[in-house]
């Protein structure tokens, strides 16, 4: 499938679930959360049957995300369910890692081996605080014992931000450079209830490669020599394990490479994170549509996608997206 602007768009990026079992203050702040009832969101049958139909069309690659996937009851059997679909050629996890080492090898066997674990600091007590609660020994076990069951790639991706973490980018390299994990700093967008300035708070990536070539030598993959990049660009550390990624939403737009689609949790095809406009997928899978409404549904969120979003550095203040990222899922 094609959008109009000649992008193949065959990745689609399915958030599951709108609850999560963290707060980070940035994404999901405790105050001011409004849960979806459960009919709002979509059941997992209707969930296989948009995936089958979307790969029907094109899509190869499937995400699952959230929310935080893991707290979703029966995830196990509906990644059981997603494997069977025929043509999809690669499905992946984004999680929080805090239920990780429990359910790692069902995620394992039921098919999933490549998983991107959230984690935006190395110390107890800023990652508690960050997160309103979690608990970063359970997410580090969780990562011990993906690796130690053989998922791969591991990324681990630290959401960059002044004040908070810049002291620690030498702590995240280091873990790239001790373990076989590509450790991304990721830009801070403005979006949803994120109560951080992001002008203040903002850290550009420049500033985050200077930090890290002061100790160590780095090394730029091109896209193809690095596993999976997406829209990161990789540096291998000179004698170290992992890899080493930035992506930047903001500050250098990825959009004119953009491939993905996103199913939110409550049935939505959005076919920007940072552009409001949706396809309700929902209404028309609860009036039971046909399949060829739903082909013609998922074309047209196709059709939406613009040539690229209007955030840039200028206007970090502004608010361009109102839906919290654990609605979309990201
Ligand atoms: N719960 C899972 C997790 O933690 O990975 C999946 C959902 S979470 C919304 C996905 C990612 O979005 C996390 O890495 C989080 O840090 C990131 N995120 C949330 N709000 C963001 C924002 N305003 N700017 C940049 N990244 C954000």
């Amino acid at each position: 499938m094609f959008d109009k602007f000649d992008r193949e768009i065959n990745y689609l990026r399915v958030s599951i679930t709108d609850r999560c079992n963290l707060h980070c203050s940035y994404c999901r702040p405790k105050e001011g959360i409004s849960l979806k009832g459960h009919d709002d969101i979509l059941r997992y049958e209707e969930i296989i049957r948009i995936v089958s139909m979307a790969v029907k069309l094109g899509m190869i690659k499937v995400r699952i995300t959230g929310g935080e996937p893991l707290v979703r009851r029966g995830f196990i059997e509906f990644i059981a369910e997603l494997k069977k679909i025929n043509g999809l050629q690669d499905i992946s996890l984004t999680t929080n890692g805090i239920l990780l080492a429990q359910y790692a090898q069902g995620i394992f066997d039921a098919g999933i081996h490549r998983i991107n674990i959230s984690l935006d600091s190395l110390d107890k007590e800023k990652y508690f605080h960050i997160t309103n609660g979690g608990n970063l020994d359970a997410v580090l076990r969780g990562i011990a014992k993906a690796e130690e069951i053989g998922f791969s790639p591991i990324k681990i991706n630290a959401v960059a931000i002044k004040g908070f973490n810049d002291d620690e980018v030498l702590a995240f390299a280091k873990l790239a450079v001790d373990k076989p994990f590509q450790v991304r700093f990721i830009e801070l967008m403005p979006m949803g209830q994120c109560n951080l300035d992001h002008g203040e708070d903002y850290f550009p990536m420049t500033q985050l490669i200077q930090k890290i070539s002061s100790k160590y030598e780095l090394e730029q993959l091109k896209v193809k020599k690095s596993k999976s990049a997406g829209p990161a660009t990789i540096f291998r550390i000179k004698g170290g394990r992992g890899e080493v990624g930035f992506i930047n939403p903001v500050s250098s737009h990825f959009c004119s490479t953009c491939n993905r689609l996103r199913l939110t949790a409550d049935g939505r095809l959005r076919a920007c994170l940072l552009k409001e406009e949706e396809i309700d997928l929902k209404k028309a899978l609860s009036e039971n549509c046909s399949d060829a409404v739903l082909e013609r549904l998922i074309r047209e969120a196709i059709l939406l996608k613009p040539k690229h979003h209007d955030l840039d550095c200028s206007d970090r203040h502004l608010k361009k997206c109102h839906r919290d990222m654990s609605e979309i899922g990201g």
